[in-house]
């Protein structure tokens, strides 16, 4: 099946109408690397469709947050970040110095969601879950710094 009918029939079992603006959105997503920006996306877009504007952009992706077909990233300490959504449970783990997102997917809150919903009356349906810290990359760099600082100071300045 082409990828825009499995979108537009994902849009359409969520209630959403599948409108022009949302499949140029998301045949957008679809063209980046998994990660972006809602100004990334907007400057992919204004090539084809030079009528989108941003504001338009980010209605479009909260729309599409709600619908489960964009996952929003919340700890990156500055701009929005979003992400093509795999389908299957996953959560993500950020990079607070480069804004890496890395998905992960054997959550294990299960169990004490489980134990939560016995001890609390509630019935849990669904958890949000974001760890942050530093990637595999900016690990070595963060070191780097404190290390050039630690000799700076002890150089007795
Ligand atoms: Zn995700
Ligand atoms: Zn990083
Ligand atoms: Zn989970």
């Amino acid at each position: 099946m082409h990828a825009s009918a499995v979108v537009r029939r994902e849009l359409k079992s969520r209630g959403f109408k599948a409108t022009p603006q949302r499949l140029a959105v998301l045949r957008a997503i679809a063209g980046t690397s998994g990660y972006f920006t809602p100004q990334e996306l907007h400057g992919d877009l204004k090539k084809k469709h030079p009528g989108l504007g941003l504001v338009t952009v980010y209605r479009t992706l909260s729309m599409l947050t709600g619908a489960g077909l964009v996952c929003q990233i919340e700890s990156t300490g500055k701009s929005h970040i979003y992400a093509r959504r795999s389908p299957a449970h996953h959560h993500h783990l950020v990079c607070q110095a480069c804004a890496r997102v890395v998905d992960f997917n054997d959550c294990e809150l299960d169990g004490l969601a489980k134990r939560l919903g016995r001890q609390t009356g509630f019935a849990i349906e669904g958890h949000n879950l974001e760890f942050q810290g530093l990637c595999r990359d900016c690990r070595p760099r963060k070191r780097a710094i404190e290390k050039s600082n630690q000799s700076v100071r002890g150089a007795g300045l």
